[in-house]
């Protein structure tokens, strides 16, 4: 079962992905914790680049999707394949989010992209950590210093979030959103009855 987790920067993705993970643990399941950008050797080195040095959008796509072919081709099939659990922290989605909606790429190119790189493999289930800009804003604020994405201006992520809920529009099956601004003990409770159903599905 593939599990990706989408939603802004500030959104409590990864509070949550630990979370996930032990949950699944201690149903005895198989579990392979993942996240991108990232999740390969190579992967973790491209965004160390995407996520600090500024390029032509074009560039920053191809990269997302350079850095997704390996993660696929060397952890997440070969792990589904052996029967394992994969959680990982953003997938596609991010990519129509952040650089198609975001970025004002548009979702052609990335649909491209995806049906060359990936159509036959897809999340069986997204949670989609979905919060208002200030509140996302005000959280992040408080954590950590930011990188080339999180300073961007508040348009772009008002885009950013409204591309993902065309997403979730798009696959109503797939994506489910998640109401961030609960308490993390509401969003628990919420992700352990969907996670319920996922493990006796
Ligand atoms: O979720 P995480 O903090 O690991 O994401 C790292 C950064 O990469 C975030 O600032 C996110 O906005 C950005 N990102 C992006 N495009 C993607 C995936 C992530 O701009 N497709």
């Amino acid at each position: 079962c593939f599990i990706t987790l989408e939603g802004l920067d500030g959104a409590g993705k990864s509070t949550h992905v630990q979370w996930i993970v032990d949950q699944l643990q201690s149903r005895g399941l198989p579990v392979v914790s993942t996240r991108e950008p990232g999740g390969t050797m190579l992967g973790e080195q491209l965004r160390q680049c995407v996520l600090t040095q500024p390029m032509n959008l074009k560039t920053e796509t191809l990269l997302m999707f350079a850095g997704r072919c390996e993660h696929i081709e060397t952890v997440i099939k070969p792990a589904l394949n052996a029967g394992r659990w994969v959680v990982c922290d953003r997938f596609t989605d991010a990519t129509y989010a952040y650089q198609g909606g975001g970025r004002q790429l548009g979702e052609k190119s990335i649909n491209c992209l995806e049906q060359w790189v990936h159509a036959d493999l897809q999340p069986d289930r997204t949670w989609l950590f979905d919060i208002p800009l200030a509140v996302a804003r005000e959280r992040l604020g408080r954590t950590r210093e930011l990188d080339r994405f999180e300073q961007e201006g508040d348009a772009f992520f008002e885009r950013t979030r409204y591309a993902y809920h065309e997403r979730a529009r798009q696959h109503p099956q797939r994506m489910r959103i998640i109401d961030s601004t609960e308490s993390i003990a509401a969003v628990r409770r919420t992700l352990v009855a969907q996670l319920d159903d996922l493990v006796l599905a």
